[in-house]
C-alpha cells in the first residue's frame, strides 16, 4: 500500500487498509455469504453509490449467476451525515417472498439502514441480511445488525474501494481516512 499522504479538496488523508487486506476480506466475506445462503436463492441489494466495488469483488466470488437490484438512498454532504434521507432510486417490485442480501460499503449511524430495513419490510421481503464492508459501531445508534461485516473502524471519515468524499477518490484501490 502507497504510505503516501493524499489531500483532496483541502483534507488530508492516510492509508488505513490495504488494497490486499480489502481483497483478501472480501473473499472470505463472498465465500460465507454464499455458503449460507445459496440455499435461500437470495436477491443481492446493492446501496449505489458507495457499495459499487465491493459488491463488484463480493458478488464475484459466488460461482453461478445471481438476481441482483440497485438502489440509492443518500443521506451525507460532504463529511456530515445529514440525517434526513433521499430516495433517488427505490425498490424494485419483486421482492416480495424473496431472502435479501444487502451489500453497503458502510454503516456509520445506521440511520439509512434502518429506513432501508423498513422499506424492504413494507414491500415483503421474507427475509433481510445486511453485508457491510465497513462499520462504525461507536456511531451506530440505531442498533443495526450487521451480518456480514469486513472491518469495524472507529469514527473517523474514509474514502477510496468505493467511498467518497463529495464525488472524489472512489477509484482508489485502498481505503485511507482523514486526519484533519
Ligand atoms: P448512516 O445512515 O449509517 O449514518 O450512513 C450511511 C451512508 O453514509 C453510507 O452508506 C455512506 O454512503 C455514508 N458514510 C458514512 N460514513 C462514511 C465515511 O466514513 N466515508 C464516506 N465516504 N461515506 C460515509
Amino acid at each position: 500500500m502507497s504510505k503516501e499522504l493524499i489531500e483532496i479538496a483541502g483534507k488530508k488523508f492516510v492509508p488505513m487498509i490495504s488494497a490486499d487486506e480489502l481483497q483478501a476480506r472480501v473473499r472470505e466475506l463472498g465465500e460465507t455469504v454464499w455458503r449460507e445462503n445459496a440455499s435461500a436463492n437470495p436477491l443481492f441489494i446493492v446501496m449505489l453509490s458507495g457499495a459499487y466495488v465491493f459488491a463488484a469483488d463480493l458478488l464475484r466470488v459466488i460461482p453461478t449467476p445471481v438476481d441482483m437490484a440497485f438502489v440509492k438512498y443518500s443521506s451525507y454532504e460532504g463529511t456530515q451525515s445529514t440525517g434526513a434521507l433521499k430516495r433517488e432510486i427505490g425498490l424494485p417490485e419483486s421482492i416480495k417472498g424473496r431472502t435479501c442480501i444487502v451489500v453497503e460499503d458502510i454503516v456509520d449511524t445506521g440511520v439509512t439502514m434502518k429506513q432501508f430495513m423498513a422499506d424492504l419490510k413494507e414491500k415483503g421481503a421474507a427475509d433481510v441480511k445486511i453485508a457491510s464492508l465497513l462499520v462504525k459501531p461507536e456511531n451506530n445508534k440505531a442498533n443495526i445488525k450487521v451480518d456480514y461485516c469486513g472491518f469495524s473502524i472507529s469514527k473517523e471519515f474514509v474514502v477510496g474501494y468505493g467511498l467518497d468524499f463529495d464525488g472524489n477518490a472512489r477509484n482508489l484501490d485502498s481505503i485511507y481516512k482523514c486526519i484533519d
